[in-house]
C-alpha cells in the first residue's frame, strides 16, 4: 500500500446531465422497449430508479479527517432483497451507481435470479489507503448504510465490484453483525465473504467461470458461428483480455485451460502480447511479485495498452471498467465477438459501429451474471444454514459405490481405484455451485439466443437479453396487480 492519502476529488453535482454510461443503459433499455407493446407507464417504472442514498462521512486518516463520498442505489424493488457490488474508485458518481444498479436488474431478471438490482460505491481510490484506513471506511459506510435501512437480508445485500473483494465483504458482515445481534440470517447481510465467514466455494471465480460457459456456448451454436462465418469450439480461436483483475484474471484462466490462446492481456500501466499465446498462471505470478503485467518474459510489453484493443482476435473480453469503447476506437476494432466482463464498456455511440462490423456483442447483463448468480446460491446457503451437499454427498457416494459394486460382480471386470474414486465421488460445495452456475449460463443463453433468431424486431444480441429481461419484470409487475 503507498503511504501517502490523496484526497478524494472535491464534490460535484449529484446529476451531471452528461454521463454516457447511464445514457448507455437507458438507450439499450429504449431500443427493448420499444419492440414491446407494453404500456408507457409500466416501462417507465421499469427504467427508474427507485431509490439513492448519498453520504459524506468523516474517516480518521494518517492523523487528519477525509471527508468521504459514497452512494447506494436500489433501482428496483419489484423483488426483494435488491442486490449489487460496491465499487471503491475515483470514477464513482450518482450517474455510475445508477447506471450499475439499473444493469443489476436486468442481468437478475436475465439469468432468473429474484433479486432487484443495486449498486454501491465509494469514491476513493483503494491503492492509496492502508488494509486499517480501508477497514474504517467500509465500517463506516456499513453503518450509514444500516442507519438507513440500506442494507439486510432482506432488504439490500451488496457484493463485491471493482476495488473491492471478500475482505470488504468480510468487514461489512461483521459490522452489520454487531448492530443486528438478534437476527439469525445475519451472514445473508452480504455476498462475496470469505469461505470461513458464510462465504460459497466457487463464488470468486465465478464471474470469469460463468463468461467462459457463455462465450462457449455461443462457440459451440453452429447456427450462430455459421452466421458469423467462424468455425465452431474454442480451440481456434485467439483472445484479448482487458483488466486482469478478478473478472478478467478468470476468465483468460478458463478460456485457455478450454483451448482457446490469450494472445494479448490490457492492464492500466500498458499490455503484454504474445501471437502464441499467454501463459495465463505466470503471468499471474509475475504480476503478484511486480505488481504489474508489464516486464513479463512470457510476452512482449506494449506501453499503449488501450491500443491493444485494436489488435486482430476472434474474441475480445473487456473486463476492466465501462465506456472502453467508444465511436473514437469502435472503427478499428477487428475483434469478431466482444464479451462483455465489465459492465458497460462499450457506449450506446459506438455499438452501432461494431453491429455494421458485424461483431457479436454478447452484452454485460447475460455474460458477466455468473457472479450474482453465485451470490444468491450464497445467500441460500447462508439462510438456509447448512453447506451445500453436507446432506448428500455421502449418501449419493454410498449409492455409486453399491452401483459400481453391481456391476463389477455382474460383468466380472473391476475398475481401478482411480476409475472407481471417479465414478462414486458425491458432489461437494463447490461442484455443486459450478453446476448451478453452468446450468444457469446454457438456460439463459438460450433464452437471449431465441430471442435473438426467432424475434424478427430483435437485431442484436444486447437488444435480445433487454427483451427477455423486460418482460419478465413487466410480468412481475403485472402479477402483482399494479398495473392494469
Ligand atoms: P478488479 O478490481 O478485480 O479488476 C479490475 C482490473 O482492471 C484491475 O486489475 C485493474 O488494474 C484493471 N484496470 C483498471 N483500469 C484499467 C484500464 N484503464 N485498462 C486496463 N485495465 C485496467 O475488478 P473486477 O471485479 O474484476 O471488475 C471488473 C469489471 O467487471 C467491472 O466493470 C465490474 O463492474 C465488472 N463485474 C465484476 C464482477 C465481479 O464479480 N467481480 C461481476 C460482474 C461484473
Amino acid at each position: 500500500m503507498a503511504s501517502k492519502a490523496k484526497p478524494s476529488k472535491a464534490p460535484t453535482a449529484l446529476f451531471h446531465g452528461n454521463s454516457p454510461f447511464l445514457d448507455s443503459v437507458n438507450a439499450y433499455f429504449d431500443k427493448a422497449a420499444n419492440t414491446l407493446d407494453l404500456p408507457k407507464g409500466l416501462l417507465d417504472q421499469i427504467r427508474v430508479c427507485n431509490s439513492v442514498y448519498y453520504m459524506q462521512f468523516p474517516v480518521r486518516i494518517k492523523g487528519g479527517i477525509q471527508v468521504v463520498q459514497a452512494w447506494r442505489a436500489e433501482h428496483s424493488h419489484h423483488k426483494l432483497p435488491t442486490k449489487g457490488g460496491i465499487r471503491y474508485a475515483l470514477s464513482v458518481d450518482q450517474e455510475e451507481v445508477q447506471a450499475l444498479a439499473a444493469l443489476m436488474t436486468y442481468k437478475c431478471a436475465v439469468v432468473d435470479v429474484p433479486f432487484g438490482g443495486a449498486k454501491g460505491g465509494i469514491r476513493i481510490d483503494p491503492k492509496h489507503y492502508t488494509a486499517e484506513e480501508l477497514e474504517r471506511i467500509t465500517r463506516r459506510y456499513t453503518v450509514e448504510l444500516i442507519k438507513k435501512n440500506f442494507i439486510g437480508p432482506s432488504v439490500d445485500v451488496p457484493a463485491p465490484d471493482y476495488g473491492t473483494g471478500p475482505r470488504e465483504m468480510a468487514w461489512i458482515a461483521d459490522t452489520y453483525q454487531a448492530f443486528a445481534k438478534d437476527e439469525i440470517n445475519s451472514l445473508a447481510c452480504v455476498t462475496g465473504k470469505p469461505v470461513g465467514q458464510g462465504g460459497v466455494r466457487g463464488r470468486t471465480a465465478a464471474t470469469g467461470r460463468g463468461l467462459y460457459f457463455a462465450v462457449r456456448e455461443a462457440v459451440n451454436d453452429a447456427r450462430l458461428m455459421k452466421k458469423m462465418k467462424m468455425t465452431t469450439g474454442l480451440s481456434d480461436k485467439r483472445v484479448i483480455v482487458q483488466g486482469f483483475g478478478n473478472v478478467g484474471y478468470h476468465a483468460a484462466k478458463f478460456l485457455s485451460e478450454a483451448g482457446a490462446s490469450v494472445i494479448g492481456i490490457i492492464e492500466w500501466d500498458g499490455a503484454v502480447v504474445n501471437p502464441k499465446g499467454i501463459d495465463i498462471e505466470a503471468l499471474n505470478t509475475h504480476r503478484l511479485k511486480k505488481g504489474s503485467i508489464t516486464g513479463f518474459a512470457g510476452g512482449k510489453t506494449i506501453k499503449d495498452g488501450k491500443g491493444v484493443l485494436e489488435y486482430d482476435c476472434e474474441i475480445l473480453v473487456p473486463a476492466a471498467l465501462e465506456s472502453q469503447i467508444t465511436k473514437s476506437n469502435a472503427s478499428r476494432i477487428k475483434a469478431k465477438i466482444i464479451a462483455e466482463g465489465a459492465n458497460g464498456p462499450i457506449t450506446s455511440e459506438a455499438e452501432p459501429i461494431l453491429l455494421k462490423k458485424g461483431i457479436l456483442i454478447m452484452p454485460d447483463m447475460f455474460v458477466n451474471a455468473g457472479g450474482v448468480v453465485v451470490s444468491y446460491f450464497e445467500w441460500l446457503k447462508n439462510i438456509s444454514h447448512v453447506r451445500f451437499g453436507r446432506m448428500d454427498k455421502r449418501f449419493e457416494e454410498g449409492t455409486n459405490t453399491r452401483m459400481v459394486e453391481t456391476v463389477e460382480r455382474l460383468t466380472g471386470k473391476s475398475l481401478t481405484v482411480v476409475e472407481r474414486n471417479m465414478v462414486a465421488r458425491g458432489a461437494d460445495e463447490e461442484d455443486l455451485v459450478n453446476s448451478g452456475l453452468e446450468d444457469t449460463m446454457i438456460s439463459s443463453y438460450h433464452t437471449v439466443i431465441e430471442q435473438y433468431f426467432g424475434n424478427p424486431k430483435v437485431k442484436d444480441m444486447r437488444t435480445a437479453a433487454f427483451v427477455s429481461s423486460i418482460e419478465k419484470i413487466a410480468q412481475s409487475y403485472l402479477s402483482l396487480g399494479i398495473f392494469p
